[in-house]
């Protein structure tokens, strides 16, 4: 009986399995033509400054609609666009979206854009930022680049050079999800950075994890002492809000000062026709 049961659930792992992998065949495939199918969207979530309250930016935020199925999240699809090089062609679309986009809001808003470690091989990378700038007349210093530090991870020069020839561009470098990655800290601070974002994992021991605090504050002092700002991801309650501003995190972005929004909605938000939360 053990052993029939046994046999029983091995057969069902390996139809799991195979079941997993037919999905994310498929997936892959539609991805291909997601970008001519017009079934991506960009979503904006806005960044709020604490000195004052404003809304300084927004981050754009993939999301894919794939006809006739549900929402596929960026946390499941980017992954299979980096394997498939379509990351590529759907990365340069989001530029041109984001920064037409930040082109109809007022000139001290930014839009930040993240990159995916793949786009940096893209030998067009530098030549699609510029562009995407161009062709919205954005000025550079209203785009926000998110890097994280598996851009960094084996110590390359070789995109560090790029890093800093993004920012002659005059846009702004971010370093995101930072403390969960490998590398290290003088490293990294070698890069141009002009923002980190401590990842949400952190804020979300607020206030009560001990170690949690521990590493707001330490990241928090870091900016301070850099003189750059530090964004708190996936602040969700006034708790938490307090508890970054105390630590020395400049801005917050999460559920409690704006889920992300159409760019209609965004525009509205600033134009102060609607509140976020
Ligand atoms: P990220 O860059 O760290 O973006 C922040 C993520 O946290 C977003 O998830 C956002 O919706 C979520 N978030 C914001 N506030 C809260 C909160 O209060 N609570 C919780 N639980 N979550 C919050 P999303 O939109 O699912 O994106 C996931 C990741 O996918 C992003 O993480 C980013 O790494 C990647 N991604 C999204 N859009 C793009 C893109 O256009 N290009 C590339 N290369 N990556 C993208
Ligand atoms: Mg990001
Ligand atoms: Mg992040
Ligand atoms: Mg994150």
């Amino acid at each position: 009986r053990a052993k029939r049961d046994g046999r029983d659930a091995a057969r069902f792992f390996d139809c799991a399995m195979a079941e997993e992998a037919e999905r994310r065949h498929g997936l892959r495939r539609s991805l291909a033509s997601a970008l001519e199918q017009a079934e991506l969207s960009l979503r904006f979530q806005p960044l709020r400054r604490l000195s004052d309250d404003r809304v300084t930016g927004f981050e754009a935020l993939l999301r894919w609609f794939p006809e006739g199925q549900d929402a596929v999240p960026p946390t499941e699809f980017i992954p299979l666009a980096e394997e498939s090089g379509a990351i590529i062609p759907i990365g340069e679309w989001v530029l041109r979206e984001a920064c037409k986009a930040a082109a109809l809001w007022p000139d001290d808003v930014r839009v930040a854009v993240n990159l995916s470690p793949v786009q940096f091989r893209s030998p067009r990378l530098l030549a699609a930022v510029r562009e995407a700038l161009a062709d919205a007349s954005l000025a550079p210093n209203r785009l926000e680049l998110e890097v994280t530090e598996s851009v960094l991870l084996q110590e390359d020069q070789a995109n560090l050079d790029i890093l800093c020839r993004l920012r002659d561009l005059g846009v702004r470098i971010v370093l995101d999800d930072f403390g969960t990655g490998y590398s290290s800290l003088a490293y990294l601070l070698r890069a141009p950075f002009d923002k980190i974002k401590v990842d949400r994992s952190f804020v979300a021991g607020l206030p009560d994890r001990r170690e949690s605090r521990a590493i707001v504050r330490a990241i928090g002092g870091l900016g301070l002492s850099l003189g750059i700002a530090v964004t708190a991801e996936g602040v969700e309650t006034e708790a938490q809000l307090r508890a970054v501003a105390e630590k020395g995190c400049s801005e917050a972005q999460g559920s409690l000062i704006g889920f992300p929004m159409t760019a209609r909605e965004a525009g509205a938000l600033l134009t102060g026709l609607r509140r976020v939360a």
